[in-house]
């Protein structure tokens, strides 16, 4: 897996704040000039900390294209892979042309969601078809591209799912999943403090990661984050309400296993009975769950016994069960 290394330009290029967003108290206070930003890079990179420079906390291709230019010169001819993240509607071929010019291999968008009330609402200032078309441009160009989605937006009655469906058939090379976290200071937090926002909790932003997860999966496309990053800033106090835990990845990948588990065992008579549970190579911490979870969850069933062993023939969130 490649090591990032991230530059938080915070802000940089957003026409506007989303609801949710500050990049200030969730990354980092203020950009680095690219000057610093080659020699970061560098250094990590001598120190073997870093593979591929990440460029986030803003909106990238929106930001004016010579300060955009300029951050991607301070990163050629680093032996690093370059990634950058910015919203859907500020993609075009000129911009794309840049972005080519300067070597940049990954594309993260923000779709956040599929559903264009929900993207009102949460003033995006952009559509579904924004997203549809932006990451056309993107892979037709042989950029990689990741989605980022998000649960739990105001007027998100539960659309995380089809959202993830339509995601999907955009296939992206990469999904990121993140449940809503009500940092202070942000719109979000005024309209939480007012009465008028109720977000999910830790265990529905949990549940809600695991439903996007697994179609995500189905479909074959690698999640490769659910929840923010745990920082001091969000943990001593900036994140409010809302779905954050550092563990929050954990929480979501536990629950599909449980679903999957229950659902091999559904309709079985499961008194005084041993369940015997296959899972991939590396994914029994995840099939018993956090504090054993899972496996409580499963006795509270009148199962007398659960073992989980791994297979190497399975993969992803595969999963056997049989009862004796
Ligand atoms: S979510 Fe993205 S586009 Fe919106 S304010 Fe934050 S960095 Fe800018």
């Amino acid at each position: 897996m490649a090591r990032i290394f991230p530059v938080f330009i915070p802000h940089e290029g957003c026409p506007h704040d989303c609801v949710f967003c500050n990049q200030r108290r969730i990354a980092a206070p203020v950009s680095p000039q690219p000057g610093e930003v080659r020699e970061r890079v560098c250094a990590a990179h001598a120190a073997g900390l870093a593979d591929e420079v990440a460029f986030y906390g803003g909106s990238f291709t929106a930001i004016a294209p010579d300060r955009q230019e300029a951050f991607l010169e301070a990163v050629q001819g680093l032996d690093v892979s370059i990634r950058i993240s910015t919203r859907p509607d500020c993609m075009d071929e000129t911009v794309i042309a840049r972005l080519l010019r300067y070597h940049v291999k990954t594309v993260e968008l923000g779709a956040q969601s599929m559903d264009d009330d929900v993207l009102r609402r949460a003033n995006r200032g952009h559509s579904a078809e924004d997203v549809r078309q932006a990451s056309h441009l993107v892979k037709s160009a042989g950029i990689s591209l990741i989605l980022q989605a998000m649960a739990g937006l105001p007027g998100d009655k539960g659309t995380w799912r089809s959202t993830a469906e339509a995601l999907s058939e955009l296939k992206p090379d990469g999904a990121r999943i993140y449940p809503v976290v009500v940092v202070r200071d942000t719109a979000l937090f005024t309209m939480w403090e007012k009465g008028e926002y109720c977000p999910l909790t830790v265990s529905e932003g949990a549940e809600a990661a695991a439903d996007m997860l697994e179609v995500f999966t189905a479909h074959g496309i690698p999640v490769i984050r659910i929840g923010l990053n745990p920082t001091e800033e969000l943990s001593g106090g900036a994140a409010v309400a809302g779905a954050y835990h550092p563990a929050l990845g954990e929480m979501a990948r536990s629950r599909l296993f449980l679903r999957k588990i229950l659902r091999e065992i559904h309709g079985a008579s499961l008194a005084g009975k041993n369940l015997t549970v296959r899972v991939p190579p590396g994914r029994t911490s995840q099939a018993v769950g956090i504090s054993r979870e899972n496996v409580r969850r499963l006795e509270a069933e009148g199962l007398a016994r659960v073992c989980v062993i791994e297979d190497a023939r399975l993969n992803g969130y595969d999963v056997q069960a049989w009862l004796e």
